[in-house]
């Protein structure tokens, strides 16, 4: 058989049993930063194409870059945030070539002296349990523009009739955070490549540096894979896949290359050194360019840039500001609330957690506020079609209808009526209660009249009741909830019934 007869994909067990997969880790953050790397220009997304640019985005000539300060203390602290060393002084570097989407024919970056080197981000499994990954570096660069090809099928340059350029992402700031090579993960590499990029985005976004929105491209994972023969010490050549979109995608696209080369491998070709882009449709990777190597780029040191030396005085001040980490205040918050990890898994799955520790700040009990998020909002969320915490209701006004529960002013049915209120915009739970006279009756003698009034319209249910038929009393309470609108304790409702029927 040869290399092109060979199948396409070789079963995963039969990669796992000759080979032990290699990864390493490229994402790309754009940086929350309201400015530009090296110019003043906004960076907001979406915004008409070529609006947000300048002389230096542009590269006119005669224009001088700046460096963004904010921008600077962002890579820092995610540098921190990694457990990595901060150089104390350090220069970018041009990495040159010619792209349209790239109009200064260099890129701005750093290259031999990042700012943040050597430290780790330990992220934990599906099944409970911690990896280590190494990280390599973290750089500051600038992001490029954005090329749209136009007239083909596929968006892509090939068979478009021409292309249009949008420089509003120009220079916005960047920072490339690496891994060292991940191995030993076997036939979890693809499981540790999502979780990675699962945790690096929740540190990114407890740090918040970036809105970290793999939709819109503000996070981008390459992913490089290899494979080598197991019991081997030199690693096998690697792929790079560009821009997986997803954290699903992570996954899928880390398998699929791990199968597409063992195919090649076992039928004794060879893995080129490339990037390969993936396919969200189906899953799979094309082949993009071959690599280049360092020395294609001829990096040197860019002259029109100070060095950046941060002080110990500032990285302290970076260090000071933190946020508890995700992970840690998880651990925390399931201590507190003394849930099971599979109660926190849902709360998180379901995009829930920080909305119900929000509504416990605002003063909820937590069974109560996770109940409200994962039970009835979720339904609501559900049938909008939209995420959880795009439904127009706060934490705080769901800590709010859990308080009137829980001091006995609405029951259960009534407070729902309630939140539907509040998502149909009618304002403020304490305003609707009052204004709508939600408030649960609790007036005995007016119940009372409602009981009478109801045993009275139905002669023949009561006479049941009165002969012992005690279920019969559901029809009288239904038709005395009715009448209150709902106002009613239930409970309240069919004691009062069954003691005029003694
Ligand atoms: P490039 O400039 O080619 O993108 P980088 O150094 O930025 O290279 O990133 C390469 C990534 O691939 C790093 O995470 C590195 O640890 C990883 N890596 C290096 N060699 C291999 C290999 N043989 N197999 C898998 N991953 C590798
Ligand atoms: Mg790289
Ligand atoms: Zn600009």
């Amino acid at each position: 058989m040869t290399a092109l007869d060979a199948p396409a994909l070789l079963a995963y067990d039969d990669v796992l049993a000759t080979y032990e997969p290699v990864l390493g880790m490229e994402v790309h953050v754009e940086l929350g930063t309201g400015t530009k790397m090296f110019c003043g220009c906004p960076t907001a997304f979406g915004a008409e194409p070529n609006t947000q640019v300048c002389p230096v985005c542009l590269g006119l000539p005669g224009s001088l870059p700046v460096v963004n300060e904010a921008a600077v203390e962002s890579a820092i602290r995610i540098g921190l945030a990694l457990n990595c060393s901060i150089t104390p002084w350090g220069r970018f570097a041009r990495k040159n070539y010619f792209y349209p989407d790239q109009p200064k024919n260099y890129q701005i970056s750093q290259y031999d002296e990042p700012i943040a080197t050597d430290g780790h981000l330990d992220v934990v499994l599906d099944d409970g349990t911690t990896w280590r990954v190494e990280i390599e570096r973290a750089h500051m660069e600038e992001d490029t523009g954005k090329s749209l090809h136009v007239g083909g099928a596929t968006g892509r340059i090939h068979g478009a009739s021409h292309s249009l350029l949008d420089y509003n992402r120009a220079g916005v700031p960047l920072v490339e955070i690496v891994t060292r090579p991940i191995t030993g993960a076997g036939a979890r590499a693809p499981e540790v490549a999502r979780a990675y990029v699962t945790a690096l985005r929740d540190l990114l976004k407890a740090l918040d540096v970036s809105d970290v929105r793999m939709d819109q491209g503000s996070l981008r994972c390459d992913a490089n894979v290899s494979l080598m023969p197991i019991g081997a010490d030199v690693f096998g050549t690697r792929t790079e896949t560009k821009n997986v979109n997803s954290l699903k995608s992570v996954e899928v696209a880390v398998r699929y290359e791990m199968c597409r080369q063992g195919a090649v491998l076992e039928a004794g070709g060879e893995i080129v050194q490339e990037t390969r882009h993936f396919h969200e449709s189906d899953g799979t990777t094309s082949p993009g360019r071959r690599k280049e190597t360092a020395e294609d780029y001829r990096y040197f040191p860019e002259p029109d840039l100070e060095p950046v030396a941060p002080s110990e005085e500032l990285v302290e001040r970076l260090r000071g500001t933190l946020p508890e980490l995700p992970w840690l205040r998880r651990a925390r918050i399931q201590a507190e609330w003394e849930v099971s990890d599979e109660v926190m898994r849902d709360l998180v799955n379901a995009g829930a957690l920080d909305l119900v520790i929000a509504t416990v700040d605002a003063g909820a009990p937590s069974a109560a506020a996770r109940s409200w998020w994962v039970s009835y909002l979720a339904q609501q969320a559900n049938t909008r079609g939209v995420e959880l915490a795009d439904l127009p209701i706060t934490p705080a006004q769901v800590a709010k209808v859990i308080e009137f529960v829980e001091n006995g002013t609405l029951n259960n049915k009534v407070a729902r009526q309630l939140v539907d209120h509040v998502l149909a915009g009618e304002g403020e739970p304490e305003e609707i209660v009052v204004a709508r006279e939600m408030v649960v009756e609790r007036d005995d003698s007016k119940l009372q009249a409602e009981v009478d009034k109801a045993l009275e319209a139905n002669p023949d249910i009561a006479e049941k009741i009165r002969s012992g038929k005690v279920a019969a009393a559901g029809k009288i309470v239904g038709d005395v909830m009715k009448a209150t609108r709902g106002q009613a304790d239930p409970a309240r409702v069919k004691e009062l019934v069954l003691q005029a029927c003694s």
